[in-house]
């Protein structure tokens, strides 16, 4: 057999397996990476809503990383829900010590039914310990506009944002999801040289439940097989447009991508 490459996603729970690590390892499943967990909290949810948030022990997080970091090993890591400050301190030191390079953080903030995954009290470590250790750097646009304090409306907005995620915050580079734009879906990366747009069509649904974590795990995936990040963000752009238009409409509220699309 072939080197196995592996991913690990350092995340919360979705009871309703569409979001946090359900869609990451169905992810990383999908895209023939081994792929692993560190559970930061459990959230009750479905497709009506997060129905309750149970965070877990610091001692519980570290034990997670250290045993599959220690042991297994890791080609690439990413970041999901992180809920409160001390967890992305906690975080933040093992990447270093164990060099973790090839880090994806997804800034996950806010679910769409409106819960919130990330104490505001976090947003300053969120910027000041974990950017600068990112390869690369996932906000929609909600979420890169508190991090960055500037509004994001025009594709120029997206630009600037992603530029100053680099320059003023340190991540090796980003990418700013136009998911919430209005007209048609821009993405911009910025990878520290050049700017990279990548656009599609947009597809009317409420179903796209998990969009954010289904991307960031594919550039992960494809981080950890050895891919360039454009190339990785180029077949996320992709997997993520099939999941979204094959719908499989599971649920009576927002449901989740089709990871077999
Ligand atoms: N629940 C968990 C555990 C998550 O990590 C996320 C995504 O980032 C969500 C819910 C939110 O998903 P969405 O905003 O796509 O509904």
């Amino acid at each position: 057999m072939e080197r196995v490459c592996k991913a690990l996603t350092i995340a919360g729970s979705d009871s309703g397996g569409g979001a946090g690590i359900q869609a990451d390892l169905k992810t990383f499943q999908m895209l023939e990476v081994y792929g692993m967990s560190a559970i930061t909290a459990v959230t009750a949810q479905n497709t009506l809503g997060v129905h309750g948030i149970y965070d877990l022990p610091l001692e519980g997080i570290q034990k997670q990383l250290e045993a599959v970091i220690s042991d297994i090993g890791v080609d690439a890591v990413k970041t999901g829900m992180l809920s409160q400050p001390a967890v992305i301190e906690l975080v933040a030191d093992q990447v270093s010590k164990y060099r973790l390079d090839k880090l994806v953080v997804d800034p996950v903030m806010i679910a769409k039914g409106g819960a919130s995954l990330l104490a505001e009290s976090a947003q300053h470590a969120l910027r000041t310990r974990l950017l600068p250790l990112a390869a690369v750097v996932t906000p929609n646009i909600p979420e890169a506009e508190v991090i960055t304090g500037l509004q994001v409306s025009t594709l120029a907005d997206m630009k600037e944002a992603a530029l100053r995620l680099v320059e003023q915050f340190g991540a090796k580079a980003a990418v700013v999801k136009g998911g919430h734009s209005q007209g048609e879906p821009t993405d911009v990366l910025y990878d520290g040289d050049t700017f990279h747009l990548f656009t599609e069509q947009r597809y009317e649904t409420r179903h796209t439940h998990g969009t954010g974590c289904t991307f960031s795990a594919v550039i992960t995936a494809e981080l950890a097989k050895g891919a360039r990040l454009l190339e990785a963000v180029q077949t996320a752009k992709r997997f993520i447009t099939l999941a979204i238009r094959n719908e499989l409409g599971i649920g009576a509220g927002h449901g989740p991508t089709n990871h077999w699309a």
